[in-house]
């Protein structure tokens, strides 16, 4: 069970240490330390919960999905459609059949683009996209628009980090028929206003898409009151396996749209002359799914359930602040993005004219994970006239005194490099 001693109401920094035992992949050693693991932005671990839904699956009850007429397969189902009836709640989606389980976000981003972009974009048209977007959601776009015409553009950001919104007044217009955006930036920590930014595609006639891969795991989402058109989600980034990640769309679109890929599953009858679909959401499920990562998923979201969306939200700001007020301290040391104010649990910084890969090294020999590189993200990093950076990301797990080892081991870096 997750801790009782949590404390729901945060009044002061709540104690992780049962959370902690829920993840034994923490209790390890790295280069003789305690593993400090800031790169759940990159991937989160799991708990002991998700890999025991997962084992006792495979153990109890695994056989192929909407199949079979035997028990095996009927009790396989069950679960599947299971998991897909949290996840729809997770997310406040009205129905189940708006939930399309895919590989990850940047599968669910390319189904959009595919399906929906082939069918609705033209020469002429406009699609926008911002210059803080993962490549997960700027290269399906890309492609998209070579296939059809249509003409790609960007979104500026300000010198703060945040969307430019005078721009965005200005490139949104008739011509734009998508507005696909991050709900956070996975570099900077931006929280943008998805349901500001949504209303304001709905009003020039344009879908909105949202990249909700860093939001999903750690702010409360509800689809409706947001009015997305179409959200994107991982697992693995929520405490869920790989493998596994989620399509919500509003459903007289997603029943407009031709299918992504062809199979089993997605299609209603096969002839030699041609193909009826199925009905949502099997209709872009060709193949069999991923049925113990969807379970494992299914039991992420009763975890995050059971916490509070709020209550972690809010537990990461305190850790991320905490963390933005250490660093500041470190002389030579370059945080982007927004203020704490503004951003969710991750920072992203240059640490004089150290390369961040060596930054990286030297706090993996104090057991601290982070990570280093263009975090895909490069548009981002050449805003910034720089090729990459250290990002150190917090979850559920972590604590302030993670955050005091994360500074020491940047004095130790500056001191072996001598600044
Ligand atoms: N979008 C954002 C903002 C991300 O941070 C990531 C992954 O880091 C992705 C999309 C792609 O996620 P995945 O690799 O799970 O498809």
């Amino acid at each position: 069970m997750i801790s009782a001693t949590l404390n729901r109401k945060v009044t002061s920094m709540p104690t992780v240490t049962n959370i902690l035992d829920d993840f034994p992949i923490l209790h390890q050693e790295v280069h003789g330390h305690p593993l400090v693991y800031l790169d759940s932005t990159a991937s989160s671990q799991k708990p002991v919960q998700v890999l025991e839904a997962m084992d006792h699956y495979y153990r109890t009850t695994h056989a192929n999905v909407h199949r079979g007429i035997h028990t095996l397969s009927e009790a396989a189902t069950t679960a599947y459609e299971d998991a897909r009836r949290r996840v729809a709640r997770f997310i406040n989606a009205p129905s189940t059949k708006q939930v399309i389980f895919t590989r990850n976000t940047t599968e669910s981003l390319n189904l959009v683009a595919y399906s929906w972009g082939r069918a609705n974009l033209a020469p002429g048209d406009e699609v926008l996209i911002t210059e803080m977007e993962h490549h997960s959601n700027i290269v399906p776009w890309q492609l998209i628009c070579e296939i059809t015409g249509a003409t790609l553009r960007y979104v500026p950001i300000t010198p703060q980090g945040e969307l430019d919104y005078d721009a965005l007044g200005q490139l949104l217009n008739e011509r734009t028929k998508v507005f696909a955006f991050t709900a956070m930036s996975n570099v900077l920590g931006t929280i943008n206003p998805v349901a500001e930014l949504v209303a304001q595609a709905h009003a020039v006639g344009a879908i909105a898409v949202v990249d909700g891969a860093q939001s999903v795991p750690h702010l409360s989402t509800d689809v409706q009151a947001l009015d997305a058109d179409f959200l994107a989600f991982s697992s693995h980034k929520m405490l869920g396996p790989t493998g596994i990640g989620v399509l919500y769309g509003k459903k007289e679109i997603l029943q407009a749209m031709p299918p992504f890929l062809g199979g089993g599953d997605m299609i209603r009858e096969v002839k030699m002359s041609g193909s009826r679909w199925n009905d949502l959401p099997y209709k872009f499920e060709a193949g069999t799914p991923a049925i113990a990562d969807a379970i494992g998923l299914g039991a992420a979201v009763d975890y995050l359930t059971q916490l509070g969306l709020d209550w972690i939200s809010e537990y990461e700001h305190q850790i991320m602040t905490y963390a933005w007020e250490q660093l500041q301290q470190i002389e030579g040391l370059r945080i982007l993005g927004p203020g704490p104010e503004r951003r969710g649990g991750l920072l992203s910084f240059v640490l004089g004219d150290i390369h961040p890969h060596d930054v990286a090294a030297v706090l993996d020999m104090q057991g601290i994970a982070v990570r280093a590189g263009h975090h895909c993200a490069q548009p981002i990093h050449d805003h910034y006239h720089i090729s990459a950076t250290t990002r150190a990301s917090f979850y559920i797990y972590n604590t302030t005194d993670e955050v005091d080892l994360l500074v020491t081991a940047l004095n130790k870096a500056k001191s072996i490099f001598s600044f």
